[in-house]
């Protein structure tokens, strides 16, 4: 807990940790947003002043990540599990292959919904590997054919985390992008789409962006249920029903917050250096600790570890409950320790968990 803001040390995987200084924004607009006399939780999504926040958060993140103007940003729910089905749904012939690379249980429920609808391929799989690595490009098989190649760009409950993308060349590359959306820059031309859930470095859960290449939108499927079509979201700028407003609001200012930070640039060398702080103990315990993931595929965001002896690890998640540390089990799948270290986790409370760490280990060798 930081004593002077009266905030927990945040690790939680999503929904996380989000800026203090947009919380405060939220705050201090929530009952009355721009002297309309009502909270914007209260507005009309055909508002003007709902538009204005509508498309300026549209706006920053074309900024922020350059996007260029071939592509579609859309405001989607159903989180990225939604994508899951919709992606195989607008893409997908029955007859036609798409290849997806297997890094973790969230690509395991992508490629699931896909053979719903078409033919799914394995272009590559590290489960053998029990998921501590993200392949080689080389190793990656896909066909010039296939719809579309899918990966997970940061496998939050495994904690690897791709350092290069695939050339797919003419094959669409799909990226869920969940856990690491935002944490570095990205040319997004490298990819057909791109997809997250919102709860993690994006704001609060109700949102999932999309970011789609417009050509792509051409050769959508057309006989699939209207609020599932992409091309019903991007021919309405994602109001062809009523938006999860608030969370919309929040990405916008936690955008704004990305802009402050510097950019991209800037927030990923906070989250190397973040993580450096946390995997430097890990590295330097002589085994007491040691990490899920082989160190080359290693994420910045879910920083997964084990404590060597079983009962010490009990005690070393009870303890550091008991400091304050929040969130820092391993998923329910897979046990250990994880410490998620997204943009808004602030590094004073990374070096808090290191030294918390090191403590632990001094006292219990
Ligand atoms: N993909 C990844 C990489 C995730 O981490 C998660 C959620 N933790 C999901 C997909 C599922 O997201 P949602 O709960 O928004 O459907």
């Amino acid at each position: 807990m930081n004593t002077t803001t009266n905030r927990a040390y945040n690790f939680n995987a999503g929904p996380s940790a989000l800026p203090l200084e947009v919380l405060e924004v939220a705050q201090k607009e929530l009952l009355d947003f721009q002297n309309t006399g009502m909270s914007l939780m209260e507005m009309s999504h055909r508002s003007a002043t709902f538009e204005e926040v509508h498309n300026g958060a549209i706006e920053r993140l074309r900024k922020i990540y350059s996007i260029p103007e071939n592509y579609e940003v859309l405001f989607l729910q159903g989180g990225a599990s939604l994508q899951f089905t919709m992606i195989p749904m607008n893409f997908l012939q029955q007859d036609q292959t798409a290849s997806y690379v297997l890094t973790g249980s969230w690509s395991e429920k992508a490629v699931k919904e896909a053979k719903l609808f078409g033919k799914s391929v394995e272009a590559a799989s590290t489960k053998e590997n029990k998921y501590k690595n993200i392949p080689t490009v080389e190793d990656i098989n896909f066909n010039a054919d296939d719809a579309y190649v899918h990966i997970t760009s940061n496998n939050t409950i495994y904690g690897t985390q791709w350092k290069v993308f695939p050339e797919t060349g003419n094959v669409p590359l799909v990226a869920d992008m969940s856990s690491d959306i935002l944490s570095k820059p990205v040319d997004v031309s490298k990819f057909g789409i791109i997809y997250a859930g919102a709860q993690k470095n994006l704001g609060p859960s109700g949102v999932t962006v999309v970011i789609i290449r417009k050509d792509l939108l051409e050769k959508a499927n057309t006989n699939i249920p209207t609020m599932l079509k992409y091309t019903t979201h991007a021919d309405n700028n994602s109001l062809y029903n009523t938006p999860p407003t608030f969370g919309i609001y929040m990405l916008g200012e936690v955008l704004k917050w990305v802009e402050n930070q510097g950019g991209l640039e800037k927030i990923a060398q906070n989250n190397e250096e973040k993580a450096a702080l946390i995997y430097d103990v890990i590295d330097n315990s002589n085994g007491f600790y040691y990490g899920h993931a082989e160190e080359g595929s290693r994420s910045l965001m879910n920083i997964t570890f084990r404590v060597a002896d079983e009962e010490l690890e009990k005690k070393f998640l009870a303890e550091a409950k008991a400091a304050g540390f929040v969130g820092l089990n391993g998923h329910r799948s897979v046990g250990g320790c994880r410490a998620s270290t997204y943009n808004a986790v602030p590094r004073e409370a990374c070096q808090a968990l290191a030294d918390f760490m090191v403590k632990f280990q001094q006292d219990n060798q």
